[in-house]
């Protein structure tokens, strides 16, 4: 066996050098880290360039992630925990490796409370599943806000369905907050969880987590946080927090896609049972019956996604490198960039004006369907996304049935924000005219 600590260095050596290559020093500037991303090179739409603002969809990765990717297939590829040969030992400690970055991340006090999922949908569904099911019963209250994404409205639509617990809602205010008076007249000893979006993928808002979760915990119930949208651009603590379970995607964060996230309270999981059953989650199995493995492993039932937890652990030191303050910094100051410009275009309409924001920001155009309007500027190169956003019952508090949005993210320009408004204008007299 080869314990000599400098070779075990050489085979874990970060692949990427791009990673590690410290930033320029002065105000940050997105032009010095547009080169780690090639995909922001590339030409679509006969030759255009490309302007990547559906960020709040799904991110770009960095090519050392791409590499971390790659370097597990090539250099280490074997299952983990299970073997006890050279290559299983190295992708396991990659992979718990990655865990402990996320717990960092976190700032969780416990490896043991970080489960990798698929993403938000799936830690979600595990809650509602392994907790939620198994806990609530007629009578009981599941609050939710009027804002959430499917993800964390569905679960729960099918929980009070099977369990009877009824599901309640924050409404949402004109300015696209959150009405916390109506919240706090929610709130009864029959509130048994809250589960509220961060910031919503929509309307951009940054909720008042601390309040909401102090609000929840008030009358005993157990909060669960959606971080989809703030897992990329903020610094979390859960601690800080004191939520319950707290869930996201890593491909959102630059990160792969198909793995996520679920951040749980020790003693919160530990009184849970499995989600799902199989292997590695279990400690004893006869033929009648089986203990469960200890946590976090009780809730990863069989393979898991090796790389993408490798990939994800290369994306928070990738995230931890242009540090999380900056990330949020720019963000806001785009956003706000995105807004003013889209303001000065006649007819146009943007929803949620909320004084913390992110960088997702949606709108109408009055006279252009925004489904028209996002074939229309991806002619030009500039991808936006137009639809529902996997959030109808906003819509319809919206009184739309569809919205277009640019979400933008740390390597976006100002010069992309200008060629989406050159856009919109031509596709305002396109449409006008229908020429
Ligand atoms: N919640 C929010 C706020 C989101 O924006 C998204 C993704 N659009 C999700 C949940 C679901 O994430 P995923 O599809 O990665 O599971």
């Amino acid at each position: 066996m080869n314990n000599d600590p400098a070779s075990k260095a050489a085979a874990l050596a970060p692949p990427c050098v791009a990673a590690t290559a410290p930033l320029p020093e002065g105000p940050f500037d997105p032009r010095a880290i547009r080169k780690d991303f090639p995909i922001l090179n590339v030409t679509v739409r006969d030759g255009k360039s490309l302007a990547y603002l559906d960020n709040a969809a799904t991110t770009q990765k960095p090519a050392s992630i791409v590499c971390a990717l790659c370097d597990y297939y090539q250099a280490c590829n074997a299952n983990v925990h299970r073997s006890l040969h050279y290559l299983a030992e190295q992708a396991t400690e990659r992979f718990e490796g990655a865990r402990e970055k996320v717990r960092a991340f976190l700032h969780a006090p416990d490896v043991r409370g970080i489960v990798f999922t698929r993403g938000t949908t799936e830690g979600i569904n595990l809650v509602a599943g392994a907790w939620a099911r198994r806990n609530l019963k007629a009578g009981d209250e599941i609050l939710l806000t009027e804002m959430e994404h499917h993800s964390n409205l569905v679960p729960w639509q099918l929980v009070a369905r099977d369990t009877g617990a009824k599901l309640k809602f924050i409404p949402v205010l004109d300015d696209g907050t959150l009405d916390m008076a109506a919240f706090e007249r929610r709130l009864s000893k029959k509130t048994r969880l809250l589960a509220f979006v961060h910031i919503s993928n929509v309307l951009g808002t940054v909720n008042p987590a601390r309040r909401l979760i102090e609000g929840a915990r008030s009358v005993g119930a157990r909060v669960l946080v959606d971080a989809a949208q703030s897992a990329p651009n903020r610094k979390l603590d859960v601690q800080a927090l004191d939520c319950d379970w707290l869930a996201f995607s890593g491909h959102k964060m630059m990160g792969p896609t198909g793995i996520g996230v679920l951040y749980g309270k020790v003693e919160v999981l530990e009184a849970m049972d499995p989600f799902l059953g199989g292997g590695e989650m279990i400690n004893r199995v006869t033929l009648e019956e089986s203990t469960w493995a200890d946590l976090p492993q009780k809730f990863e039932a069989g393979t898991p996604h090796v790389s993408g937890a490798i990939g994800l652990g290369a994306a928070v030191d990738y995230l931890h490198r242009l540090g999380l303050d900056t990330i949020q910094r720019y963000e806001e100051q785009l956003a706000a960039y995105t807004i003013r410009r889209l303001s000065g275009i006649p007819g146009v309409r943007i929803f949620g004006r909320a004084p913390e924001r992110s960088g997702a920001v949606s709108f109408e155009v009055e006279g252009v369907h925004p489904h028209d309007l996002a074939q229309y500027v991806d002619r030009d190169g500039i991808a936006i996304r137009a639809g529902h956003m996997c959030a109808q019952p906003l819509m319809r508090r919206l009184g739309v049935p569809a919205v277009s949005r640019a979400s933008v993210y740390v390597y976006n320009l100002e010069e992309e924000i200008d060629r989406l408004v050159e856009s919109i204008l031509k596709a305002k007299e396109f449409f006008r005219h229908g020429t």
